[in-house]
């Protein structure tokens, strides 16, 4: 997969009516229905402010939530598109439909240097089916179609993927950053390279330990996934989380990375509880001695030791997946001790997965790392060497 491809600043587009894919997918208060983080439209403001100066008239468009093809009145995107508006510092016209008559008159009569925003892709089931017709009739109501929504490239669907077909495509700034620093982690990392891993699940990460096997020079696994491995290698894991059905898959990764010459580290001690529930019972032991009715929680001080060391030393680290439950303020040093890693090491980083950037930035260090990426899955199936629609479908420059 070629990461190179063309851009926003490879274009001209004076007097052109862009259709711009943004993830505008905010997490909205249940009560009040109020935007309770607007991270990604502020991640969106560099490519529209580019577009908006260059001439270009912008017709947004992005998903929000799952409304499965029904039209949700609590999921529109109309406080999007004020929120949108109030960091612009100027008016966003809102669209209410999205290839219907306001949509369409509101696109035409649409002027240079003027943003408009539609309606909830979702509303309509031929989004996520990527209907041609659909994605046909977006991109009537414009010249050109800019891909800056990283947050679903790993979706065919009409407005990632389909689009492209009837409009010149280029990448957005967001999405260029995303695929540039994540591309040469993984195609032309600084070396060492050091992947961190960890999470709930194995099966979560199985494509991605699969993918970086022979690709890092050390993986380093931690979270509860690891309690899997540990008791692949004959440890006692207690109550810990366990897939049962991953064992194999473990023993064989273990086996796979004697032979691939990418070393693999587990811990070597780990907090656990007497409950999964904060403010439980909590102990220091040995990694494969955790007795009967206890579960691990997080990797113990020695085991940051030793991984903070495979850090210190590597010119490219790749994050995805806590350390522990560190949404249990006992057991959140493990992640915060990696996140504090990372930020000192002086190497590249990368941070995937929707949970570890939220750890990051908990923590205080996401603004000491390289890239904190904004797509939770896209990031994840990028790690596991996907070819991503949404990106496939863009020219190479
Ligand atoms: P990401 O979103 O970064 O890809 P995951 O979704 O795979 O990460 O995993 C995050 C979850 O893993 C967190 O909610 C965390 O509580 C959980 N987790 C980490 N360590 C453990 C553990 N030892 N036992 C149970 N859950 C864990
Ligand atoms: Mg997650």
């Amino acid at each position: 997969m070629n990461y190179n491809k063309r851009t926003i600043s490879d274009g001209d587009f004076r007097g052109k009516k862009v259709l711009l894919r943004c993830d505008f997918n905010v997490p909205l208060d249940k009560a009040t229905g109020a935007i309770t983080n607007d991270k990604r439209i502020v991640a969106a403001l560099p490519t529209i402010r580019y577009l908006l100066d260059q001439g270009a008239a912008v017709i947004a468009c992005s998903h929000l939530g799952k409304p499965k093809g029904t039209w949700k009145p609590e999921l529109t995107l109309a406080p999007v598109a004020e929120r949108l508006g109030e960091l612009l510092g100027r008016p966003v016209i809102f669209a209410h439909d999205i290839v219907g008559e306001d949509a369409r008159a509101k696109a035409a009569a649409l002027q240079p240097g003027q943003i408009m925003l539609l309606e909830n892709l979702r509303f309509d089931k031929r989004e996520e089916q990527n209907d041609p017709a659909f994605a046909r009739a977006l991109a009537d109501m414009a010249d050109v179609y800019v891909s800056d929504a990283f947050g679903t490239v790993h979706r065919a669907h009409a407005s990632t993927a389909g689009v492209a077909a009837f409009l010149p495509a280029y990448a957005g700034f967001l999405v260029r950053k995303e695929i540039s620093l994540m591309g040469k982690a993984l195609m032309a990392p600084n070396r060492p390279l050091v992947a961190v891993l960890g999470g709930a699940k194995v099966s979560d990460k199985i494509g991605v330990i699969e993918n970086l096997l022979g690709k890092a020079d050390t993986i380093l696994i931690g979270g509860g996934m690891a309690y899997t491995f540990i008791k692949a290698m004959g440890g006692s894991i207690g109550a810990s989380l366990l897939e049962a059905d991953r064992i194999d898959f473990a023993r064989d990764m273990l086996e796979k990375s004697r032979q691939s010459g990418t070393r693999l580290l587990l811990p070597v001690d780990t907090y656990i509880g007497d409950r999964f529930e904060a403010g439980c019972q909590k102990k220091l032991v040995p990694a494969g001695e955790i007795p009967d009715g206890w579960m691990g929680m997080d990797i113990g001080p020695k085991t940051v030791a030793l991984f903070t060391d495979a850090i210190r030393r590597s010119g490219t680290v790749v994050w995805n997946g806590p350390m522990g439950v560190f949404e249990f303020p006992e057991f959140a040093e493990g992640t915060r001790a990696m996140a504090q890693a990372l930020a000192e090491s002086g190497a590249d980083t990368i941070v995937g997965g929707g949970d570890s950037a939220a750890a990051v930035e908990k923590f205080g260090y996401a603004d000491q790392m390289t890239h904190v990426s904004t797509g939770g899955g896209a990031s994840l199936e990028f790690l596991e060497g996907h070819n991503l629609p949404g990106i496939a479908c863009l020219p190479d420059r």
